[in-house]
């Protein structure tokens, strides 16, 4: 399938002249910076805030583009990869006219920024048995106005990771954008399409510092893509859309040592809670999970819901969500949480 950036592209983008902020006009070095309404006498914090952060994030970039080992040209940098969705939306779908397709049961903000960008959702859910995809339904449901597919992978609420096979034929086979949403990717084996850029320029991935990395208080995503599409993105961000405490902290903290200790934490409780909830009576099923949640049917999820509400524990109940009836999506805690929570249900 021929993909050209600029047909799906809409028309505003070509024409529109970006805001230009002091920091993009005058970019060098200088002693006295009078150019951006800054306070000179600093900040009312102990640290200095009173300078606008890097528009473009360069330092950080370059770090992350070392640990994804992508150039720093295809990297996005969002507030939360939310912002990142959100301007998908508004580079490529024209309200009232284009749609989107989604694989349900899948991440609820796909839906809310098609519905806040006034674009038409279609619907191609997974398959009942396993949660898989099914990429002779996806592509049935495409038409000329059909600009983003979206996978996720693995996948919430339902915590498996897509099939390479079916992802691949979905990329190759639609001549629009295909975003594959990797927020749970450090808790799979599955390796990243970030490395499969290169060969589709179509595709764009998600990836997150709210979940592995634990900084999900912080607010930062990641979208990887062609240059081109960066550029896009670049193009109508808002200036100065993450702080400088956020690029400071991060770049200072970039440790997949850390990381990599908190997600072998949380993978051996994963396992450990997996045994542990199979043994209750009322569990009639736990799926097998990629991420750091599990999804479980169990008789009456509304009930157990609001037990576990009464005992000040919260899970997330999905028995609404379309082939997710009666279950409940819970977080992987800490071995005292999820012992708390194992003791709390068995004494239901
Ligand atoms: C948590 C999550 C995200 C992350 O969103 P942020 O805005 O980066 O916090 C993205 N996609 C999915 C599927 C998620 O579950």
């Amino acid at each position: 399938m021929k993909f050209e950036l600029e047909r799906i592209t809409r028309n505003y983008i070509s024409t529109l002249t970006p805001y230009s902020s002091a920091r993009d006009e005058f970019s060098g070095t200088a002693s006295i910076f009078l150019d951006a309404n800054e306070n000179p006498y600093g900040s009312v914090t102990s640290e200095k805030y009173n300078r606008y952060p890097d528009p473009y994030q360069q330092d950080l970039k370059v770090k992350i583009g070392e640990i994804k080992k992508i150039s720093p040209t295809q990297i996005f940098l969002g507030n939360g990869s939310d912002e990142a969705i959100d301007l998908l939306f508004r580079i490529f779908c024209e309200p009232h006219q284009d749609n989107i397709i989604i694989t349900p049961p899948t991440y609820g903000m796909y839906r809310v920024s098609a519905e806040t960008n006034c674009t038409e959702i279609r619907e191609a859910p997974l398959s009942p048995e396993n949660f898989q995809l099914r990429p002779d339904e996806i592509l049935k449901e495409v038409d000329k106005n059909t600009k983003i597919i979206f996978l996720c992978s693995p996948n919430n609420p339902t915590g498996n990771s897509l099939q390479t096979l079916d992802i691949q034929k979905i990329i190759e086979n639609f001549s629009g954008i295909v975003i594959v949403d990797e927020a749970y990717i450090d808790f799979s084996a599955s390796p990243t399409w970030i490395s499969e850029l290169k060969n589709y320029p179509n595709l764009v991935v998600l990836q997150t510092f709210s979940k592995a990395w634990g900084l999900a208080g912080l607010r930062l995503g990641m979208a990887f893509a062609s240059e081109a599409i960066i550029q896009l993105l670049n193009k109508i961000k808002l200036p100065y859309n993450i702080s400088q405490i956020v690029q400071e902290t991060v770049l200072e903290n970039l440790s997949e040592f850390k990381k990599q200790t908190m997600v072998n934490q949380v993978l051996k409780e994963r396992k450990s809670l997996h045994s542990k909830l199979e043994n209750l009576d009322f569990v009639q099923k736990i799926y097998e999970s990629d991420a750091n949640f599990l999804l479980i049917k169990v008789d009456e999820a509304q009930k157990i819901y609001d037990q576990l509400v009464t005992q000040q524990i919260i899970v997330r109940n999905r028995s609404k969500v379309i082939l997710c009836e009666d279950c409940l999506r819970i977080t992987v805690g800490t071995e005292t949480e999820n012992q708390v929570l194992v003791e709390t249900l068995r004494n239901f």
